[in-house]
Order: structure tokens, then C-alpha cells, then sequence
């Protein structure tokens, strides 16, 4: 069930022959599913030469031809479906239902970025000069490196992926260690349709040496990355000894404002679903429900009934609503966001602990009480931990859905047109949903401001990113 774990090196499959492996863990039981082979330095240098003769024959390969490989990959995706989802399930915990929604997602991506392709256009510019033609051409921005987490193992890949090949770049990836499977699957499936040798390689290993060593390298001219801000910080540090491109996908802490005039239990159903999905291992996972006074104890008392009933268990399993953690440190990370709340006399709800001793169960959590300097309120909890907390009037949630330094997604329902454009005209973030969760799709920028990072994925925007804009002057 679970695949045979390989590099993917200038067209060739490597295994871990004299390489140095890491065992892969099923976050259900703590089992080893698989060993997965690091990348040498000199596998690293293969991936490189392999991109300079790739890039050169994807350049120009036409978009129409780029298309036909990337719409065939994501074919392959959609008829492996099934199987790709059960090694998402297996490798990072979230139930089958989830994973299949991201094995379509991720095909949708891929064939959105191959028809984009085709599209992307530059602009005639009526030149001052008699006789002279001005004007820009887009061109694929070079090789590229990116650097994918373990919570989406074959969307947050496919975006970077579609972008660059859409784009007509050549692109190193190295997905999570953590999730490696559907992301060797997915390459499968380009293997399989066909793409030249070298345009895309896949490596593993450790994630610090091998961005290090990629970044520095002057052939990559874009770095694209997706995960937590401090390590986005440090990888745009390095990008910009050269000056090169980046795009940053990093972490979010949404505010959610639940106004009075909207049907607070209603609400409160759909928040439960957008919390808990993928366990709240999400950038964009609604993470503080600010709800108006006259709402806020029914919401609350709704928002956790509804959040003990959620089903925690293997996610293989078609009655399981949630999953375990992906990984031990979400574990640690939890207790100590909980024991942070008790030491300042917030109420537990809903939850608060872990589930079982195998496996990194940890309940569906729900905190009321607490105060804005929580560590709850102002880090990432990246978990299953919802602080559900009252406010009065909208120019003071504003300034506290504003207040911390990320601005990816925020949220708001409302049932007033007028509420909902000032809010959402007045929230600092990239993407806003107004009565909807539903903020992520092939055909829509993907991005955050403030810390949560720079540069979209997904829609025009995405593939913009992986190209650059040349003018012509023609006398
Ligand atoms: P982490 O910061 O160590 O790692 C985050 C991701 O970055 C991992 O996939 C890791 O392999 C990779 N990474 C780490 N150092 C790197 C480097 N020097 N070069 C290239 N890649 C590197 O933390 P973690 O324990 O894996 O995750 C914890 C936090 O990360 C979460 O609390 C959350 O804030 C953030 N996160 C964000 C996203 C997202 O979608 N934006 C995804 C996963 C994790």
C-alpha cells in the first residue's frame, strides 16, 4: 500500500543504495511505513546539471506541448486518486476524505497552470517613435528551488510544480521527509507522461543543508517555499545574497469575527468543520473566533458540543472526522499551548489533552476565558486548539483581529452587505472569506501579507511568479 521511497534525479529513479536513509512514521501507530534515501551533494550536482539541459529543452518546448505533458500527469493523478490519497492518509494522518479532496486539488492545479501556460501574455506598449514597435514578452524565470511541509504532501508540491512548468521553468523540489510518498507518486505521474528529462528532479535529505547548498548555487534563479515563518525568514536571507527571486508561503493565525446578526449555532457548525479539518494543521485554518456579545455564549456552547462529537481516530477508517497529529512535535506543541492557557486561568471547553498513548492523538480543543497575550492568541497553534473569545463593536475587533504580525487569511460572517465590505476591506490579510471557509482554489491567489509572506500561488498570479517580464524596443 504504502510506495517504495526513491529519488528522482534528471529522469532517473535512485534508490538508497550507499545513501543515507530516514525512516518514514505512521502518525496512527508510530510504525515505520518506509525508509526514505537522502540526497548526496553530488546527487544535488546531478539535479543541477540534469536542470540546466532540462530547462534548456522546456524553454522551448511550447505551451501547447508543456500542456499536453502536464494536463497527462494530472489524468494519471485522477485515475491513481484512490491510491494517492491512502498514502497521504497513512504518511501524515488526515481521514481518506480530506486526501482525496487534495489529490483532486492538486490535479486541478496542475491542469489550471498547463492551460495558463498558454496564456501568458505580454503587452504592446504604442511607442513614441515612428516606425518602432515597445513592447513585453513573458520568459520562464530559469531553474528553481522550492521547499514543501508535511501537511499538504501533494498539493502544497503540486502548486510549486504546476507554477513552474507552467511557466516553462525547470524546478528541484524537495517535499517533506515527514510525507514523502504522494509527492514520489505525483512525480510518478510526470514521469509517466513523459516530461523531459531533468525539468523536474526530487530530493530528500536534511532540509537546512540541502536549501543551503541550492540557494547559493547561481544557476537557481527562484526560491519558493512553504512553512513557518522563522525558517522563511532565514531561507529569503539567503535567497537575497544573489538577489533572487522568492516566494514565501509561511504561517497564519486567522481571526475569524462572528457577527451578532448571523445564526450563531449555524456558525458555529460551519466553524467546527473548518477548524478540525486536518486537525487545524492548516496556514489558513481558522484559528480565533471573535464572536459579537449577544452571540458569544450560544456559539461557544454549540462550537464545543459540536467539537466532542467529532470522530478522532485512524483516518483509513470512513467514519474518522479528524486524524492524528502528523508528527510528535505538534504533540509537544499542543500541551504546551493548553498548559500556557490553565497557568492564566483560561477554560478548557472541549478537549485539552492527548488521546490514548500511541499514535499522536490529541482532542479536539475548544478554550474560552483567556486573555489576547496568550500564547494561544499570538503563535501559531497549528493544531486542533480553538480559542473562542466576545467583543463589543466592529472598530474593536479590527484592531485585535489586526494586532499580530501575520496576514494570510482572516474571516467574517455577517449577514449585513455593509459589514462585510468594511471588514473586509479593513482586515490585514492576503485572503479574506466572507461567510465562507472556502478561500483556496487552482483559479484563486494563494498569499499572505505582513509575515505570512510574499508572492501568490495558484491563479494568473502563480504563474507570474515563476516568470519575468522582458521589454523589447524595436526600431
Ligand atoms: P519547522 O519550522 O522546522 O519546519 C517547517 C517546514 O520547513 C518543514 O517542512 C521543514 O522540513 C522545512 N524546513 C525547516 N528548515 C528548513 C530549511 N532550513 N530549509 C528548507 N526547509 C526547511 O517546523 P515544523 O515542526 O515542521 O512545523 C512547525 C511550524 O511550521 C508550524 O507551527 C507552522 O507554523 C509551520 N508550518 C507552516 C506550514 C504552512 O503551510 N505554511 C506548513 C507546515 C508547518
Amino acid at each position: 500500500m504504502y510506495p517504495k521511497l526513491k529519488l528522482f534525479i534528471g529522469g532517473q529513479w535512485k534508490n538508497g543504495a550507499g545513501r543515507k536513509t530516514e525512516s518514514v512514521i505512521n502518525p496512527v501507530n508510530e510504525k515505520v511505513l518506509a525508509e526514505l534515501p537522502h540526497a548526496s551533494k553530488a546527487d544535488l550536482d546531478d539535479a543541477l546539471e540534469a536542470a540546466k539541459r532540462g530547462f534548456e529543452t522546456w524553454r522551448k518546448t511550447n505551451a501547447w506541448d508543456r500542456a499536453c505533458i502536464m494536463n497527462k500527469a494530472a489524468d494519471i493523478m485522477r485515475e491513481r486518486l484512490e491510491a494517492i490519497a491512502t498514502i497521504i492518509t497513512q504518511e501524515q494522518g488526515k481521514p481518506l476524505f480530506e486526501a482525496r479532496l487534495e489529490v483532486a486539488a492538486a490535479a486541478d492545479v496542475i491542469q489550471w497552470m498547463a492551460e495558463e501556460g498558454k496564456r501568458s501574455y505580454g503587452r504592446v506598449i504604442p511607442s513614441r517613435l515612428p516606425g518602432t514597435r515597445t513592447f513585453t514578452v513573458q520568459e520562464p524565470v530559469g531553474i528553481c528551488a522550492a521547499f514543501t511541509p508535511w501537511n499538504f504532501p501533494v498539493l502544497s508540491p503540486a502548486r510549486k510544480i504546476a507554477g513552474a512548468l507552467g511557466g516553462g521553468c525547470a524546478l528541484i523540489i524537495k517535499p517533506s521527509e515527514e510525507t514523502p510518498g504522494a509527492a514520489v507518486e505525483m512525480t510518478r505521474a510526470f514521469a509517466e507522461a513523459r516530461l523531459p528529462e531533468g525539468v523536474l528532479s526530487v530530493v530528500f535529505g536534511m532540509p537546512a543543508e540541502i536549501s543551503e547548498y541550492l540557494i547559493a548555487k547561481d544557476e537557481v534563479r527562484k526560491i519558493s517555499f512553504t512553512g513557518s515563518i522563522p525558517v522563511g525568514k532565514h531561507l529569503t536571507k539567503l535567497a537575497a545574497e544573489n538577489v533572487k527571486r522568492v516566494t514565501m508561503e509561511l504561517g497564519g493565525h486567522s481571526p475569524v469575527v462572528v457577527f451578532d446578526d448571523v445564526d450563531p449555532e449555524k456558525t458555529a457548525d460551519i466553524a467546527v468543520g473548518g477548524k478540525y479539518r486536518n486537525a487545524g494543521q492548516v496556514c489558513i485554518s481558522p484559528t480565533r473566533f471573535y464572536v459579537q456579545e449577544n452571540s458569544y455564549k450560544k456559539f461557544a456552547a454549540r462550537f464545543s458540543a459540536q467539537a466532542k462529537a467529532v470522530k478522532l481516530g485512524n483516518g483509513l477508517e470512513s467514519e474518522t472526522r479528524m486524524g492524528p497529529l502528523a508528527n510528535a512535535r505538534r504533540l509537544d506543541a499542543m500541551a504546551n499551548i493548553v498548559a500556557d492557557c490553565q497557568s492564566r486561568g483560561a477554560k478548557i471547553a472541549a478537549g485539552g489533552t492527548r488521546r490514548g498513548n500511541q499514535g499522536y492523538f490529541f482532542e479536539p480543543t475548544v478554550v474560552t476565558d483567556l486573555q489576547d497575550d496568550s500564547k494561544l492568541m499570538t503563535q501559531e497553534p497549528f493544531g486542533p486548539i480553538a480559542p473562542i473569545i466576545p467583543f463589543k463593536t466592529l472598530d474593536e475587533v479590527v484592531a485585535r483581529a489586526n494586532s499580530l504580525p501575520y496576514g494570510l487569511a482572516a474571516y467574517a460572517f455577517t449577514s449585513d452587505t455593509r459589514n462585510a465590505n468594511i471588514i473586509s476591506d479593513a482586515l490585514e490579510a492576503g485572503m479574506v472569506g466572507v461567510n465562507t471557509f472556502s478561500i483556496s482554489m487552482a483559479e484563486t491567489p494563494f498569499g499572505g501579507v505582513k509575515e505570512s509572506g510574499y508572492g501568490h500561488e495558484g491563479s494568473v498570479e502563480g504563474l507570474e511568479a515563476y516568470t519575468s517580464k522582458k521589454f523589447i524596443s524595436q526600431a
